[in-house]
């Protein structure tokens, strides 16, 4: 999980019926009474935002409004309404309910993948927007298989859905001003449907229910991501939010041998032109469009030894920008494998730079590779947990 930041473009809601407005007030506050059957509603391609897609019944009934589908039928953005072939006019909305194994989306440059629960269609400037309704726990296990899919152990699994979980109860309401829970993106979890759900994951999922991390009681920030570096950074370092005693820096193990050095990419290494620099730097408007940049420097760093603070000098100025912004720039112009972390040294030629780094993610909270290599050594999922996040207790959700 990279909770990079990007921020979807997100259509308005729709205006909800009361009876919908009641289970919705109920979702989107994951609605206590109903814990064993809590539910999660995810905006699907939220960021990819196809403007028509087909949908294929995988094997059981898939209905449309109503109507049973039996075959493949492509659904269409007509401006603010949708278009299905071969329904007549197109429509507000439609629902579609799937009782059997899933129905397959795919379209435009879109993903095929496979979909469960319901699925509430509109669109908006000739965009769809695909609101999917399911139970916390599949969702967990989807997440978990997405976004520690290269891990193999099932402790390291079971340490996963736990944060996955609390992460998600924690932030069940970062969409709710757009009327959805979750984006299927990694602004909040990777969430990539049924088709590749990991039997690890299922299991680890399965065994933990309803389990979660908590602080005095109350549920963690469980942020998380890929590959530390050897130590986890202190959230202050990273993002400009309320300290949390349990986000604070983490050595992940020995010194010489961090738990996460096992992890394919621990060291990184990127030569960058100070051409291609500024052509980012522009983009991203930390420069102005005249400037070029000249050097670049780190002026101060974390406890992890992040870079917290980078400083651009060009002919006439200097300029400073966070490392979480430069992280994010460079990821979102670049990809993500330029600059994987802010754990980095500069060091710089009369024409390109060079950074050599480790780890991959914002170092925040639980070390995903960490998690796997604890867990190779012996440490059970809660030791795990407690490593990451020091003072929590892991209990059940209410
Ligand atoms: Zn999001
Ligand atoms: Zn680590």
């Amino acid at each position: 999980m990279k909770t990079n930041f990007l921020k979807p473009d997100i259509a308005r809601p729709r205006t909800l019926s009361l009876p919908i407005l009641l289970i919705s007030a109920c979702l989107l506050a994951a609605c206590p009474l109903a814990a064993k059957e809590r539910k999660v509603r995810i905006s699907l391609y939220t960021v990819t935002r196809p403007a028509a897609m087909t949908l294929t019944p995988a094997q059981g009934n898939v209905f449309i409004n109503d109507r049973i589908l039996k075959t493949p039928v492509l659904i269409e953005a007509k401006a603010s309404r949708v278009g299905i072939k071969g329904f007549g006019a197109p429509l507000k909305s439609i629902r579609v309910d799937i009782l059997g194994k899933g129905v397959w989306l795919e379209g435009d440059a879109s993903h095929k993948r496979l979909y469960r629960g319901t699925l509430d269609i509109t669109a908006e400037k000739g965009r769809l927007k695909i609101l999917n309704t399911i139970p916390l726990e599949e969702y967990i296990a989807s997440v978990v298989s997405a976004e520690a899919g290269d891990l193999s152990q099932t402790e390291a699994f079971k340490a996963q859905a736990v944060a996955a979980r609390t992460y998600t109860l924690k932030h069940i309401n970062n969409h709710v001003k757009t009327g959805y829970n979750m984006c299927d993106s990694t602004h909040c979890q990777l969430f990539t449907g049924f088709a590749a759900v990991k039997p690890i994951a299922q299991a680890a999922v399965d065994f933990t229910r309803d389990e979660v991390v908590t602080y005095h009681g109350n549920l963690a920030a469980a942020f998380y991501h890929s590959i530390c570096g050897g130590r986890t950074e202190a959230m202050i370092y990273v993002w400009p939010f309320e300290h949390k005693p349990y986000l604070v820096s983490v050595m992940d193990g020995p010194a010489n041998k961090p738990y996460c050095s096992i992890a394919p990419g621990f060291n990184w290494k990127t030569r960058i032109s100070l051409k291609a620099l500024t052509g980012i730097a522009r983009s991203q408007n930390w420069i102005l469009p005249g400037e070029e940049i000249r050097r670049m420097t780190i002026l101060d760093r974390g406890v992890s030894k992040r870079a917290v603070t980078i400083e651009f000098a060009t002919g006439s100025r200097r300029v400073k920008i966070s490392a979480t912004n430069f992280y994010h720039g460079v990821g979102r112009r670049a990809g993500w494998n330029a600059v994987r972390s802010t754990l980095f040294q500069v060091y710089s030629g009369k024409d390109d730079i060079i950074m050599e780094g480790k780890g991959n993610g914002h170092g925040v909270g639980m070390c995903q590779w960490g998690a796997e290599g604890m867990a190779r050594l012996g440490f059970k999922y809660r030791d795990i947990l407690l490593h990451y996040y020091p003072g929590t207790e892991v209990s059940l959700s209410e």
